[in-house]
């Protein structure tokens, strides 16, 4: 089978004072982030801080919520991907996303699961394109080995490590400059969670990461840099500390990161 190859060039996402509402109730207050090109970015922090907002608002998520709300920027290498002449469609082209609960289609097979992701691209490719772009979507996410001979499966069928992965392949079939995770282990074991670290730390050469984690360990393995939110007596979530990685679980500047880091929140 021929192998198609990543062809998209590596992007950097920044957010710049974004701020987020649910109706009246503020949930992000200026929040600035550069997450660079080609690394992982971890947001880290409690429960309720504006983890997940933050990210749905990196691919125009957010606003298909009723009741939100959104100020600031978000840069794709500089062009604001909220500019009126940029269409919801290419935010999603662009940016994938893979979530907590791996959700491929569960009836519909590996192959085409994998396929699926194209649909976004509108574009029309030829039988043995798409047989090279499942075989290097699967690879580079991982699943390639274990599943090449039953593609034609549902990939409801999967372990729940391997289903993450078909999503992960889902995600890549689009071509994607950034791809964000939104704790995509904390449904899984730790062997298929080790899997799904490898694979980040395969694909940031290609295409930018942001990963939600609550798992200390994990953001220190897999991350280049972390953003550290909270959101204290009910003000809304605000980045306290980023920068390295190492930088902030090695010589924090701030006391609360010190203590979230150290499990001691
Ligand atoms: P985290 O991912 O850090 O746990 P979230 O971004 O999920 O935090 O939530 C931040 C705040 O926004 C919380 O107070 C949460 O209750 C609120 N929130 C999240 N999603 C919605 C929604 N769809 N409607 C109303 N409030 C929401
Ligand atoms: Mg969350």
């Amino acid at each position: 089978m021929q192998r198609t190859s990543p062809s998209t060039s590596l992007a950097a996402l920044e957010g710049r004072a974004v701020s987020a509402w649910f109706g009246s109730h503020k949930v992000l207050d200026r929040v600035s982030l550069t997450m660079p090109a080609g690394a992982v970015t971890a947001l880290i922090g409690p429960s309720g801080c504006g983890k997940s907002t933050f990210l749905r608002i990196l691919n125009r998520m957010h606003e298909l919520v009723p009741s939100a709300a959104l100020a600031g920027e978000v840069l794709l290498d500089g062009e604001d991907i909220y500019a009126p002449s940029r269409r919801l469609i290419d935010a999603r082209r662009e940016i994938g996303m893979v979530f907590q609960k791996p959700n491929p289609f569960p009836a519909m097979s590996i192959y085409d699961n994998v396929v699926a992701g194209l649909k976004l691209t509108g574009k029309r490719v030829s039988r043995s394109e798409k047989d090279g772009l499942v075989e290097s979507c699967l690879s580079r996410a991982g699943l390639w080995k274990e599943v090449k001979d039953r593609l034609r499966q549902p990939g409801g069928g999967l372990s729940g490590g391997q289903q993450q992965r078909l999503c992960i392949a889902r995600s890549l079939a689009v071509m994607p400059r950034v791809l964000l995770m939104d704790e995509p282990c904390s449904a899984l074991d730790p062997t298929s969670t080790r899997r799904i670290e490898e694979t980040i730390g395969e694909l940031k050469s290609e295409v930018t990461i942001v990963i939600v984690t609550h798992n200390m360990q994990q953001a220190a393995r897999v991350s280049d840099f972390c953003a550290f939110f909270l959101a204290e007596q009910g003000t809304p979530g605000h980045i306290v500390e980023a920068g390295p990685t190492t930088a902030i679980f090695e010589t924090p500047q701030d006391a609360r990161t010190s203590d979230y880091v150290h499990g001691r929140f």
